[in-house]
């Protein structure tokens, strides 16, 4: 493990075997390190960019971007979402475990028409967000009147947001931007766009979010249509057999490069929509058996 180092360059020979990575170190001085299998996993935004950095005479557009996929499918989950306060008292934020997600709309004949999506149940404590909400309010609230205010508020809090599956789009994507970070390396650039489909979806999920604020009696209902982001990168070093369609293969080699692995939510080629992470968990146990076998 060597911390703080940056890798910004992969060095591939004729035959497409990455030979050397080159990293920064916080000073700025390059390093080089060689290995007989090199496995990237700096998360689905920083390894697409980095392949894409990584040019020379025999990768001319990148490592693995042969046929400029890349970087491409670029996947999130759009949110939307609600809060309301229910009619009883519930305190949420009671232990680090959330309570329950509604994964009934994960599939169905709808998504001919709309995506699929998770609608999932905040459970964070909300007494420091309603103090100062009641404290911001006129005229001012102190001692008894104060506390039994956010004591009101805090318990009966409720918030709703939703996960959305974005389809596979190509031109949604990552690139090594013209901008430059502190290190001097390129920054990546997004070019990302949410279609019709996912806002047909989240105008169901809002019709949902209305509906169980009225089964839980809500009061003061804030819906949030703005679509937020959910942090779940997929897409952008997407897996296939068809090396003209896809970054890697099956067990996430990149096509064209046989030592060279991809541990990422990037190779998923499809959303869901649920969180990525135990995915990449099962991903990167098929690269560890498949390097125990090679090696
Ligand atoms: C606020 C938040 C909440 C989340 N909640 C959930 C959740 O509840 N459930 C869930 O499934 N997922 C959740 N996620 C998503 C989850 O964190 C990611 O899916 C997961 O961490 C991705 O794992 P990774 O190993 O691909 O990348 P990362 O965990 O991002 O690790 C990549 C590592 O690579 C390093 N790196 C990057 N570039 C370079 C470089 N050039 N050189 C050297 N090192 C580099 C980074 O410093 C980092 O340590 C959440 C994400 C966020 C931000």
């Amino acid at each position: 493990m060597i911390d703080n180092a940056v890798v910004h360059h992969l060095e591939s020979d004729e035959s497409g075997t990455i030979r050397e990575v080159r990293y920064l170190d916080p000073a700025g001085k390059e390093h080089r390190l060689s290995a007989r299998r090199v496995v990237l996993a700096a998360n689905g935004i920083e390894t697409p960019k980095l392949m894409q950095m990584s040019v020379n005479a025999h990768t001319p557009d990148g490592v693995g971007n042969q046929n400029d996929m890349v970087g491409r499918h670029l996947m999130d989950h759009p949110g939307t979402g609600v809060s309301f306060l229910a009619d009883e008292t519930l305190w949420a934020g009671r232990g680090p475990q959330e309570m329950t997600s509604i994964i009934t709309w994960r599939d169905g004949d709808f998504r001919s028409e709309y995506s699929s999506k998770k609608l999932h149940l905040s459970n964070m404590a909300r007494t420091q967000q309603m103090t100062t909400e009641v404290l911001s309010e006129t005229p001012l609230r102190l001692g008894a009147e104060l506390q039994a205010q956010i004591d009101n508020r805090a318990s009966r809090f409720v918030q709703f947001d939703s996960f959305h599956e974005l389809l596979p789009e190509p031109s949604n994507r990552i690139t090594p931007s013209k901008k430059r970070d502190a290190l001097g390396l390129p920054r990546p650039e997004f070019r990302y766009a949410i279609d019709d489909y996912v806002k047909r979806s989240a105008v169901h999920t809002r019709e949902q979010y209305a509906r169980i604020a009225q089964l839980m009696g809500g009061t003061d209902i804030a819906f949030r249509d703005e679509f937020s982001n959910n942090q779940h990168i997929c897409g952008t070093t997407l897996m296939g057999d068809n090396p003209k369609q896809s970054v890697v293969d099956r067990d996430c080699r990149v096509h064209g490069h046989d030592n060279l692995f991809v541990a990422s939510s990037g190779c998923m080629p499809t959303v869901g929509s649920v969180n990525c992470t135990l995915t990449i968990a099962a991903l990167s146990l098929r690269i560890a058996d498949q390097l125990e076998q090679e090696m």
